[in-house]
């Protein structure tokens, strides 16, 4: 999410103020360190695609997983797929475009939901929360969280539901932002609220532990390069982001990458 200085309303409880967050400082203090109840979460991000929508997924592509796209693009067409938190539906639209046809689109917001369904059409679309995955056991090959599993309080619920719905070899492509990057720059910012809305951060060793101990093996794919949104959020003014877009990014070690895309594939029960 990208954030420039500006008067804007705080998200939850609506009061002006002028700065980066997304809510004020008092509500801020108010839920750091609790368990934000979903319906919060849930009007936070209602809130976020109103208020913002030229900076919210739900209507443009910022971050398209380029390298989760790449490993998607050479499975075959009949697998069944679910994106949660499918935001827009625009990874949805592109993978039907490629002639994917078991496609299942889940997010949080009505906002998304009817976007998702405007823009997928043939995908089938659900208003379900990440971690309470309602799925039958072993229903997809593949599922996909692009930008999500950060955002999820307790990501633990979500990995469990992923590995419940995995058919035994099926995959789960993640994109996320990589932890110490991310908290470097929140911090820069004086992002404040960061924890509410990034929740659950991971370096690439911290995901591979949190997949492993439900049964999801993980490695990482090679980002071809940086994404729009994170250039935009380059330190160092404007002159180093041309050079940056075009930075060959596989050969940037997975430790100090901006942001991790990874596979994990279901193992056999042991
Ligand atoms: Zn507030």
């Amino acid at each position: 999410m990208v954030v420039e200085r500006s008067e804007r309303r705080c998200l939850l409880c609506m009061k002006r103020f002028t700065g980066r967050t997304f809510l004020c400082r008092e509500c801020s203090d108010r839920y750091r360190g609790q368990e934000v109840p979903f319906e919060l979460r849930q009007r936070f991000y209602q809130e976020l695609d109103f208020e913002f929508p030229d900076r919210s997924n739900t209507y443009d592509v910022y971050n398209r997983p380029e390298a989760l796209l790449t490993a998607l693009l050479r499975l075959p067409r009949h697998v069944a797929i679910l994106e949660v938190g499918a935001g827009g539906g625009f990874l949805l639209a592109e993978l039907a475009d490629a002639g994917f046809t078991d496609l299942t689109g889940s997010d949080i917001t009505e906002t998304a939901v009817g976007e998702i369904a405007r823009r997928a059409p043939d995908a089938d679309v659900v208003l379900a929360d990440a971690e309470h995955l309602s799925f039958l056991p072993e229903t997809f090959d593949v599922v996909i969280s692009s930008d999500v599993i950060e955002h999820l309080p307790d990501v633990d619920a979500h990995f469990a539901g992923v590995a419940r719905i995995l058919r035994t070899g099926g995959l789960y492509f993640i994109k996320t932002p990589n932890r110490v990057a991310a908290e470097a720059y929140y911090r820069l910012r004086g992002l404040h609220d960061s924890y509410f809305w990034h929740p659950s951060m991971f370096t690439a060793g911290e995901l591979s532990e949190a997949l492993a101990s439900h049964g999801l093996e993980m490695r990482a794919l090679k980002p071809p390069r940086i994404t729009e949104a994170q250039i935009v959020k380059l330190p160092g003014g404007s002159a180093l982001r041309p050079l940056l877009a075009r930075a060959p990014m596989e050969r940037v070690p997975t430790s100090v990458r901006p942001h991790l895309e990874i596979v994990a594939r279901k193992a056999r029960q042991r």
